[in-house]
């Protein structure tokens, strides 16, 4: 099946993004809230250090509920409400929803996840530690190292008495590595009573601000044959993982990595016992998106090639995952939000420069729910979903910084809505 489509929907992105990369004029530097952020980085580690060290992976209850439980203490003592939210989904801690009214114009959400892809014992095995230049741990980066910088951004601007904002609501959730089930319609609601969304996802190496991201939907190939004796009868059979092996081929052209689609092969199965011709094959696939109309370009390729067939009288069904994640395209909403961070950096001598990636968060549901979103605002890091995750220390304080006066800019001086 031929692809050139593909390259046509990589290049559209590159150029979008390349576009929006003029340095805009530094915002002096704040040194009050510059001294403030320097104050408070050996409290946020110590924090940090807290909550690394429970285990809260994604439908880990106890522990879940363990580190919300610290956080929104933190944020009850600076004055915020704070509600917790029974999750969408079986099987979830609560989200946690903290609340402060302010006496000015913008609304601001701020959306961190406290969920890790990490199992219990983790943390006993691989504790929080670190180096002259790193810090290590489950989740370290994604996304405690975040939600505890979106804290002290509460506690400096607390401690400033900054009231000039309508109101932050502060979501800390549970299921974001699983794409949110437990959240969805809470992310909707919070969305369309705030005009801007920041989002505590790492920042990318070396410092980059994220401002697109990719969909994620799995796209699952059913293969049904038929089940024979594979000694006595095999040409009675209809080999359904023969057949998956030809649809896997067929589909093989797609780009598995790259900031375009990308689609990846993730789970296989096939067989049962070693004397039966398998009758069920099922393979499934990461498919990650720049814009939502790509995945039915992508299905469209997929559903052709399962009509034909090497193995006779097998059938085959495509299908995918409903609804998808969608993704936070390149828009202009997000680049200006860019420009005010780039300014703000700039201000304390720092460049901050911008990208995307194929990992989706909360950031594409502000998106589809009509508010621009600004992403990867917590600490730059690296490892993600892996034991080498770190994050890098000399970007704490400038990230909690950025943070705390992008607050107060868009409490003065909220952007419009997207819709
Ligand atoms: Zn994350």
């Amino acid at each position: 099946m031929k692809f050139e489509w593909l390259a046509a929907c990589a290049a559209l992105a590159l150029v979008g993004a390349s576009a929006a990369q003029a340095a805009p004029k530094a915002v002096a530097k704040d040194a009050k809230v510059w001294a403030a952020a320097e104050a408070a980085r050996p409290e946020q580690l110590k924090l940090l250090e807290q909550v690394v060290n429970i285990d809260s992976g994604t439908g880990d209850v106890d522990g879940g509920r363990k580190v919300a439980g610290i956080l929104a203490a933190r944020l009850k003592a600076l004055g915020f409400s704070v509600e917790s939210m029974k999750a969408e989904a079986e099987g979830l801690p609560e989200n946690t929803v903290a609340t402060l009214k302010g006496a000015g114009k913008g609304r601001i959400l701020l959306i961190g996840h406290i969920d890790t892809v990490f199992g219990p014992g983790t943390a006993a095995r691989r504790p929080f530690r670190m180096d002259a230049e790193k810090a290590y741990g489950p989740g370290v980066s994604d996304e405690k190292g975040g939600v505890v910088e979106g804290i002290y951004a509460m506690q400096i601007l607390h401690d400033l008495g900054f009231k000039d904002f309508k109101q932050i609501v502060f979501l800390i959730e549970t299921s974001e590595e699983r794409g949110s089930p437990g959240t969805q319609k809470l992310i909707g609601k919070l969305v369309a009573d705030a005009d801007v969304e920041l989002n505590l996802e790492p920042g990318d190496l070396p410092d980059k601000l994220t401002v697109w991201r990719k969909g994620a939907a799995a796209v699952h190939i059913e293969v049904k044959g038929r089940a024979a004796h594979a000694g006595i009868a095999p040409g009675e059979g209809r080999n359904a993982a023969t057949e998956l092996i030809h649809q896997i081929a067929a589909n093989d052209g797609f780009p598995k990595t790259g900031d375009g689609i990308t689609m990846n092969l993730t789970v296989l199965q096939a067989g049962t016992r070693d004397n039966i011709i398998p009758e069920d094959a099922q393979a499934t696939y990461s498919v990650r998106i720049r814009e939502k109309a790509d995945l039915a370009k992508v299905m469209a390729v997929v559903e052709k090639n399962a009509q034909t067939t090497a193995v006779p009288d097998t059938k085959v069904r495509v299908w995918r995952q409903n609804p998808f994640f969608p993704p936070l395209p390149t828009n202009p909403g997000t680049e200006a939000l860019a420009d005010r961070a780039q300014a703000i950096y700039a201000g304390i001598g720092k460049t901050i420069s911008r990208g995307g990636n194929g990992g989706a968060s909360e950031s594409a549901l502000a998106y589809e729910g009509g508010i621009p979103a600004l992403d990867g605002l917590g600490p730059a890091a690296g490892g993600f979903h892996a034991d080498t995750e770190y994050l890098l220390l000399s970007s704490v304080t400038p990230r909690l910084y950025l943070l705390t006066k992008l607050v107060q800019e868009l409490g003065h001086a909220p952007p419009p809505r997207l819709k």
